[in-house]
């Protein structure tokens, strides 16, 4: 074949659009192309003539796809388990973190029923509890099992990213078989024996179990609190000063997580500290059954809320592709990098009057909204609701005109219109 007639080496062509690559400081008008579902060139000018498919992305942004580093994907297993590929694409997400749905004892169901089974990339947090989430069996701590969770991250190092821990006696007074701090030392014992990050969700009971003891002691660099501005926290010091433990703990290699959910996001904790820079690490949305009809939605509902209370669109971007994927040992992941998987989500930034809402039943308006219109997932189109990628109907390619034939059947078969 000669050079002429050579087929367009891309596959796909995103051009003209505004293109945030925050790993390599990219932030503005670029062309992507990809070819075999990767990333084959992230450059000015390339000529459609290149590619087989041309989406016009002027006034568009074009970012990696999402990586929430904070749901909850296993419906088989308890009602929090939303179906990742359901609320993932939608929103610009490519890879979600289940933080402890499940423990060392049933990740292997885990990895039959919802990782192998979805188009999202999903990687997990291993609950210290050995089957995850959630019911009374979370206050048990003979369930709390180092070892177990050791070894089965070790087993399964391609998806395991770390040990989570959650939910523990909140209110009931201590007894023996019950001591403060029994399950988030077991989790960092389980951290140091798989040599992974641990993310805590926490309840202070100060003076046994205090916060700042959490964040300042217990936590090693590169551990993770997740729910940051949940209420239960002392963000603010008494003259409504950022508290002077979070900035230590973070000098101390300590992130924290935005972790949103049902109970985690208040107005008045995140507003004063995104005010004075005390900005999230992470934009995990603890997305789950009870937080998707509100006030989390999805993905792009948190960031449009952050966007609202001054965070820049690169900040957000940032916070949710190269930050976590740091946090969770992925440098490969949340990146525009040549020869990256070509997850990749496109966004139209709107104007408009929007409201906003936290976990105290609070609101707040705002004027800008973040909206996906495309994402893909190893290269292939896998949300487009408005039909970037297609041809008008008019113009249709010549089997759209035809009955196709359905999958499955046998090639003798012909339609009988
Ligand atoms: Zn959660």
């Amino acid at each position: 074949m000669n050079e002429a007639n050579a087929p367009p080496p891309f596959d796909l062509l995103l051009k003209g659009g505004h293109v945030i690559d925050p790993k390599r400081a990219i932030s503005q008008r670029m062309d992507l192309a990809v070819a075999g579902g990767r990333v084959a060139s992230v450059d000015k000018g390339i000529p459609s003539s290149q590619a087989q498919r041309t989406v016009d992305a002027s006034g568009l942004y074009v970012t990696p796809g999402l990586i929430d580093i904070h749901v909850h994907v296993y419906p088989s297993h308890c009602n929090l388990g939303l179906v990742a590929d359901g609320h993932s694409f939608s929103s610009g997400v490519t890879t979600m973190v289940d933080a402890g749905t499940m423990g060392g004892a049933n990740f292997a169901d885990f990895k039959r029923r919802v990782i192998d089974q979805s188009e999202t990339r999903v990687l997990a947090f291993l609950n210290i509890v050995d089957i995850g989430m959630e019911g009374d069996f979370e206050q048990d701590v003979s369930r709390m099992q180092a070892e177990l969770a050791a070894r089965i991250a070790h087993e399964y190092p391609e998806w395991i990213v770390g040990i989570k821990c959650a939910h523990y006696w909140t209110w009931q007074p201590w007894d023996a078989d019950h001591r403060p701090w029994d399950n988030v030392e077991r989790a960092l014992q389980a951290g140091e024996l798989c040599h992974k990050p641990v993310m805590v969700d926490f309840w202070p009971r100060p003076p046994e179990r205090s916060y700042a003891d959490l964040i300042l002691r217990k936590l090693r660099p590169g551990d993770i609190h997740t729910h940051v501005f949940a209420q239960q926290f002392p963000i603010l010091d008494g003259d409504g000063r950022v508290n002077r433990i979070l900035l230590q703990a973070r000098e101390r290699g300590v992130i924290f997580d935005l972790g949103h959910g049902m109970g985690s996001f208040w107005f008045r904790n995140a507003v004063p500290a995104i005010e004075q820079g005390f900005l999230p690490d992470s934009i995990g949305t603890d997305l789950h059954t009870g937080s998707v009809n509100g006030p989390v939605v999805n993905m792009q509902n948190v960031i449009s809320k952050l966007l609202n209370l001054g965070m820049t669109l690169e900040d957000l971007i940032l916070r949710a592709t190269v930050a976590p994927a740091r946090e969770i040992g992925r440098p490969e992941l949340g990146t525009l990098d040549v020869g990256a998987e070509a997850d990749v989500a496109v966004w139209q930034l709107r104007e408009g009057r929007f409201g906003f809402t936290d976990c105290g039943q609070a609101r707040m308006a705002g004027t800008q909204k973040l909206e996906c219109v495309l994402t893909m997932r190893r290269g292939k189109v896998v949300f487009d609701p408005a039909g970037l990628t297609m041809p008008e109907w008019q113009k249709a390619p010549a089997d759209y005109w035809v009955c196709r034939r359905p999958k499955g059947a046998p090639e003798t078969w012909v339609p009988h219109l």
